[in-house]
């Protein structure tokens, strides 16, 4: 059955600040999930700690708003428990790629079917406004007293190296680009990474505002094609990997791509290799006998967490 953006709608009112990027991410979100035809009752969001990571809230569909860079590993443990589910990680930068990295760049290896849409606004934008990973050198921010002296990160290299099966790149203010690229990602099947440009006119305003961004981002060329045609053909995997390598590497900070660099449909998801193993996911085990008595034994598991004297 169709839904409508007025039934994914919450009651609950969101507290970012006025402009914030995140209010076309929520929108596009949500346009995505209509896009895509997910059921909210079958959809679970999964947020880390940041302004980003309040978007569950905002939204009428399952939502786990959990420790700050621990999203990843709470998503791919909801998948495994139910892969019936779809299962969306939407969280913040510093959030992802700096306290979550290594669950962001373990994720890879297994390519769980879990969907990443980060909100990348170069800051810790809850916490007033510190260097996030993704902010270039010599930038600096409202609340920063001397430029940036670390460099930056690039998310979308890191996981097409790691694994990643769809990585794009978005921008918070553009909501038909953003909801075309989610959706794309929701209906891929196998890990993907949106990696949203976005907005935080409280804090980094004079790097992420609508006008900068139309000014310093542009769409990938047509000519351009990310899309695997031979998931099985390991050369072609290889050549559309690095040929998404080559223009990101090409990029500066002043200048990047928007689109979908990369998209692998690799059938071999990390559920499938699981349950091939004969593993039912709990989701799919009987809990009740014939008689209503629990199939579920406890004992023998409490029995080996028990401190005995
Ligand atoms: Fe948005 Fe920035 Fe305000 Fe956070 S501080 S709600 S990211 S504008």
């Amino acid at each position: 059955m169709a839904i409508s953006i007025k039934e994914l709608t919450s009651n609950e009112d969101s507290d970012w600040c006025p402009g914030c990027g995140d209010f076309g991410i929520l929108l596009s979100v949500k346009n995505a999930m209509i896009a895509a035809q997910l059921d909210p009752h079958k959809t679970v969001i999964v947020s880390g700690i940041g302004c980003s990571s309040k978007l569950p809230h905002f939204i009428n569909a399952n939502g786990v708003h959990t420790l700050h860079g621990r999203a990843i590993p709470f998503a791919e443990g909801i998948k495994l428990a139910n892969p019936e589910l779809s299962v969306i990680v939407d969280s913040g930068d510093g959030d992802t790629y700096g306290i979550g990295a290594g669950h962001f760049v373990s994720a890879g290896r297994r390519n769980v079917d879990v969907k990443m849409f980060i909100h990348d606004n170069g800051v810790y934008s809850l916490t007033k406004g510190q260097a996030s990973p993704t902010l270039p050198e010599g930038r600096k921010a409202k609340s920063m007293p001397t430029p940036n002296i670390n460099g930056a990160l690039n998310p979308l290299a890191i996981a097409l190296m790691a694994g990643y099966t769809f990585v794009a790149r978005t921008e918070s203010y553009n909501v038909k680009e953003q909801t075309e690229i989610m959706a794309k990602a929701l209906k891929h099947k196998g890990l993907a990474l949106v990696d949203i440009l976005q907005g935080c006119p409280t804090y980094n305003a004079a790097y992420t505002s609508a006008n900068w961004f139309a000014q310093h981002t542009h769409k990938l060329p047509e000519t351009f094609d990310g899309k695997v045609k031979n998931p099985k053909d390991t050369k072609e995997v290889n050549e559309k990997r690095m040929n998404a390598l080559g223009v990101l590497l090409g990029e500066t900070p002043d200048s990047m791509a928007t689109g979908v660099f990369f998209d692998w449909e690799n059938s071999d998801t990390f559920e499938e290799r699981f349950m091939s193993r004969g593993i039912k996911p709990p989701s799919s085990q009987s809990i009740a006998g014939k008689d209503n008595a629990s199939t579920i034994q406890l004992d023998a598991a409490l029995d080996s967490i028990s401190v005995k004297d």
